[in-house]
């Protein structure tokens, strides 16, 4: 086994895709240092820039005098914490919802409730540009998986109405995490009407940005229905860690039943509960913050002239940088790097073959000036390297 394990990362260094970790020594923030250097960084998810906010800090610091740091046991036996139960309070009353349950993790969330909704003889149909995490929970609930062309909804409806599942589950990111673009929510949730098919909707990028008050894709949308189980990380624009899955209160008590990494995981520790509540209070309150976004968006829009790279259509925090090919996007960059700036470059199989891009991630705490400094080393970038790659 070790040296089939060594040939694979052989493999993986010669085909440019062997992934480093790099290490960070500040907080998460948009000037960071990273390996002992400074640098402007358009990597985090952290798009309201509440990952180093004081208030949070000081929360933090007074809730775990009040209740610890670890929780103890899991949320079945003694761990379920009145600060755990607030925020959830919270988080359902936030996005409209009657009910939300609190996972440690995106990941967990997808897997525990997908696993809990679906099993053997369902069905579940996923958008094919899904974030992983949706791909695994459908694998392990065992429900037959259907993939369908990135927001193709007439593929989507072929494909429902040739099911003979008993339950049928709708799978999309509503603002997919390496395209910044949306999915249809609207017709499909019409075609969960017309299908009885249920939509399960992961708004990881769309929550604290999109929306009234941050509320996320659906309020953008303007979509409510007893159909649709919505999930988000609290990880990305709450910046801290965590997730939730909101829906019908039957959906809630189900999942608390039945979604196995609620059940047998121990919950994240209560001070990190009274902390998010904060920060869903610093989301609410954050229009200004979503100004600011949104003028960071256009900034960047206005500031990039290129003739071959293309920024992909999004009007979310998330801006791809189409470039192609994998050397490409990995020398461009690298020469962002080299002029202290910080993107990541994105390859197969994160995203499709001869698609890779840089994915600048944008945040409320971005100053015009950042915005304008990464435009135009982009610009800069393409006219040096762009004939070289060819
Ligand atoms: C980041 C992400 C997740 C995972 O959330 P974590 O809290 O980081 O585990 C799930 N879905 C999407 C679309 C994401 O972008």
């Amino acid at each position: 086994m070790l040296a089939d394990l060594q040939k694979a990362l052989d493999q993986r260094q010669a085909d440019g895709l062997l992934r480093q970790r790099r290490l960070l020594d500040s907080p998460q923030a948009e000037h960071i240092e990273m390996n002992s250097q400074q640098f402007l960084s358009f990597c985090s998810n952290d798009y309201l820039g509440l990952a180093n906010h004081p208030t949070l800090i000081a929360t933090m610091q007074e809730a775990t005098g009040k209740a610890g740091v670890g929780s103890g046991a899991s949320n079945l036996i003694t761990g379920h914490h009145r600060y755990h139960d607030d925020l959830e309070k919270q988080l359902a009353q936030f996005v409209n919802m009657p009910a939300a349950l609190l996972f440690s993790t995106g990941y967990m969330a997808n897997i525990g409730a997908l696993g809990a909704l679906a099993g053997r003889g369902d069905a579940i149909f996923a958008d094919k540009l899904n974030h992983a995490c949706l791909n695994d929970g459908s694998y392990y609930s065992l429900a037959d998986f259907h993939r369908f062309p990135h927001n193709d909804t007439e593929a989507l409806e072929k494909l429902l109405k040739a099911s003979k599942a008993r339950r049928k589950l709708i799978a999309a990111d509503a603002v997919f995490s390496m395209d910044g673009d949306l999915a249809p929510l609207k017709a499909y949730l019409a075609l969960c009407e017309q299908y009885d098919a249920y939509l399960y909707v992961d708004d990881a990028h769309g929550f604290g940005v999109l929306g009234e008050h941050g509320q996320g894709s659906l309020n953008h949308l303007q979509l409510k229905s007893p159909r649709i189980i919505m999930m988000a990380t609290l990880s990305k624009a709450a910046g801290i860690a965590g997730a939730f899955i909101a829906g019908e209160q039957v959906v809630v008590d189900y999942l608390i039943q039945a979604a196995k990494s609620y059940i047998y995981s121990t919950p994240a520790p209560p001070a990190l509960s009274a902390t998010l509540s904060a920060s869903v209070t610093l989301i609410e309150q954050g229009d200004a913050l979503r100004k600011r976004l949104q003028h960071s968006i256009a900034t960047l829009k206005k500031h990039l002239d290129l003739n071959t790279w293309q920024l992909m259509p999004s009007e979310t925090s998330v801006q791809p940088l189409l470039v192609g090919s994998n050397q490409a996007v990995l020398q461009l960059s690298e020469y962002l790097q080299a002029k202290g700036i910080l993107v990541p470059a994105i390859r197969p199989p994160t995203v499709p073959k001869n698609t890779a891009r840089l994915r600048i991630s944008l945040s409320a705490a971005h100053s015009e000036a950042d915005v304008i400094k990464l435009a135009q080393a982009i610009n800069e970038a393409e006219r040096e390297l762009a004939c070289r790659v060819m």
